[in-house]
């Protein structure tokens, strides 16, 4: 991969990919992670003497505008943790884009209106893109790719823009994939990996490729109910993919015949509702429809002895990767799962790595540090991907 180091920026105008894909609520960004980890590139590049075009998504507007994910409210926290100011371009091309990328003095920076506002970012057909490409390539010399959220995307901004420049991975692409290495090349062992979320179907090609090189597998979130039903228990109203449950007994099956150890919860945080104000019971995972709530009961976190072991067996690894809150976190009452596995990462005597957008949120929100894990990805489906053993498309691009 070419790096920062290979390329030449100094007095040049540099198209930056960023992920800054924060999360929002009611227009204020509740975790600026992904901000801040564009911090070290952008301010790499300043230094050189660049001057920084900066392209980067928020949420899914699906190719129309719409005002609540525009990136204004990032320009501004950008500029605060940057200390200088951050232009906010309030567009992605057009005349007045490319005037103000023109005007950019060395050291000035300009943030471009969220990209996919248009629908050829995203477009299936190469030729859309490729035209999308050419016009973004338009306000630059130079490409760098630090968006590592997304480079598991065939997008222009990610795929298609750096063939048309000069390009480099950004310090935060380099640092995610020599991590991903680290997890896929020789782990040290035991190698653990935690897995939890809300969907079963996003996570399965991550467990088949891993249940070959993994040690111990612990599951838990929301995914838990469809390997407890594959085992033939009743999960009451708990999150359950019907259409997955005979994938998941091939995968039980497949890790006993591989010697790796699947460990499931065996008691459950059941709720009789969704919500805050929810009453709450816990039961043995293989009795979930005993609580107060019967078939109504929904399992939202992993129970207090579930959490305790899952916490042993992570302290005993060498090698953990975790992906996935184990319950329902942005409620208190259902964050007891997470908050142990959380700590427990932290406590690891070797490489400890968390990744996916809620996962790094959880830590965060829940109290934990950055710099008390071994490596926060700030990339969920491009790290899955990555130790899918798919070659990603923004990765690539940049070889
Ligand atoms: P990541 O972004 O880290 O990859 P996911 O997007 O897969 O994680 O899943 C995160 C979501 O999973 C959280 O919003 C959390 O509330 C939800 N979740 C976890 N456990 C459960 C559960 N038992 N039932 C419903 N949702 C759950
Ligand atoms: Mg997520």
């Amino acid at each position: 991969m070419t790096t920062l180091a290979d390329l030449d920026v100094n007095g040049k105008r540099v198209f930056l990919r960023c992920d800054l894909n924060v999360p929002l609520k009611e227009g204020k960004i509740t975790d600026d992670g992904r901000i801040r980890a564009s911090l070290p590139t952008i301010n790499a590049l300043l230094a050189k003497g660049a001057s920084l075009v900066i392209a980067a998504h928020l949420g899914r507007p699906k190719g129309e505008a719409k005002p609540e994910l525009s990136l204004a409210p990032i320009a501004t926290r950008l500029s605060e943790l940057l200390g200088k100011p951050v232009k906010f371009a309030g567009a992605i091309t057009g005349d007045d884009v490319t005037a103000a990328a023109q005007s950019l003095a060395a050291g000035e920076i300009l943030l471009l209106e969220n990209i996919r506002f248009s629908a050829a970012e995203t477009s299936k057909e190469e030729s859309e893109r490729a035209a999308f490409a050419a016009d973004l390539a338009t306000l630059a010399d130079v490409y760098v790719g630090d968006g590592f959220g997304a480079v598991h995307r065939k997008h222009a901004s990610v795929f298609d823009l750096p063939k048309l420049l000069p390009h480099a991975a950004g310090t935060l692409v380099a640092a995610e994939v020599e991590v991903l290495k680290k997890l896929t090349t020789e782990p040290a062992r035991p190698y653990g990996v935690v897995l939890g979320g809300a969907k079963v179907s996003d996570k399965l090609g991550v467990i088949s490729n891993l249940l070959g090189k993994v040690d111990v597998m612990a599951i838990g979130g929301g995914m838990v109910f469809t390997f407890l039903a594959a085992q033939g228990y009743k999960v009451g109203s708990s999150l359950l993919e019907v259409d997955q449950i005979d994938t998941c007994k091939e995968y039980l099956t497949r890790a006993a015949a591989l010697g790796v150890e699947v460990i499931l919860p065996t008691d459950i945080v059941v709720a009789s509702k969704f919500g805050a104000d929810a009453e709450v019971a816990i039961t043995s995972a293989h009795e979930i429809e005993s609580s107060p709530f019967g078939d109504k009961g929904l399992g939202l976190d992993i129970g207090p002895e579930s959490a305790a072991r899952f916490a042993a067996e992570i302290k005993a690894s060498k090698t953990v990767f975790w992906n996935g809150p184990m319950g329902v976190f942005e409620i208190d009452k259902f964050a007891g799962g997470t908050r142990a596995v959380a700590q427990a990462l932290t406590e690891v005597d070797g490489l400890s790595v968390v990744g996916g957008g809620d996962s790094a949120a959880a830590v965060r929100i829940l109290g934990f540090e950055d710099n008390q894990f071994g490596h926060i990805s700030t990339g969920g489906g491009a790290s899955l991907e990555y130790l899918e053993g798919k070659k990603l498309p923004g990765l690539e691009v940049l070889n």
